[in-house]
């Protein structure tokens, strides 16, 4: 049983590089990545680009296929969030109230979107969620439509 546990934090395209970075280097202990989002990890510029114009879809864009995380042994958990760091006794919590224990711990939670502007009408585009409500918005048609979009790295 390995005795090591890292734990990544964000299914972006860092989390999961990192995720593959461990292994390729030859890293045998467990490690777990986590994101908030319920979506297999995607590539973010194409929600702007092919998938907002429809020319591609969820699965067109997936970092890895779901299959490379169970070869990988990785432990992918989606749609849950990261609610508490406790770097004294390295442990994590779940916003199911899990806690796991970490002997290393990578954050790698990306940006968000911010709308300094609160005017209506101004929306944001960030992840495959946005992406239905919006398109239909903008289907809709009608005057004063902002498309802003943030693609902010931190
Ligand atoms: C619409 C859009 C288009 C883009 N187009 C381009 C482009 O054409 N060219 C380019 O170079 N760059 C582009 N970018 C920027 C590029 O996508 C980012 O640089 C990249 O996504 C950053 O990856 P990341 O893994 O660091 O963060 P992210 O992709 O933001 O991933 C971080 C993940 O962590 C999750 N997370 C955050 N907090 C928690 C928590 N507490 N618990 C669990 N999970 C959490 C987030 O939900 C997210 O899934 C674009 C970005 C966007 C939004």
């Amino acid at each position: 049983m390995p005795d090591h546990r890292t734990i990544i934090i964000g299914t972006g395209i860092a989390g999961v590089s990192a995720a593959a970075a461990l292994r390729s280097s030859g890293y045998d202990g467990v490690v777990v990545l986590i994101g908030d989002e319920p979506e297999l990890p995607y590539r973010r510029p194409p929600v702007s680009k092919e998938v907002i114009r429809g020319d591609k879809f969820a699965d067109d864009i997936r970092i890895k296929k779901a299959q490379w995380y169970d070869d990988q042994d990785i432990d992918l958990r989606t749609g849950v969030a990261v609610t508490t760091i406790d770097t004294a006794i390295r442990s994590i919590r779940l916003d199911n109230d899990e806690p796991l224990l970490w002997d290393q711990l990578l954050i790698a939670t990306g940006g968000r979107a911010r709308s300094p502007w609160r005017a209506t009408g101004v929306r944001t585009l960030r992840s495959l969620a946005d992406v239905p409500r919006l398109r239909a918005e903008l289907a809709g048609g009608g005057h004063g439509n902002t498309l802003m979009i943030r693609a902010t790295v931190s």
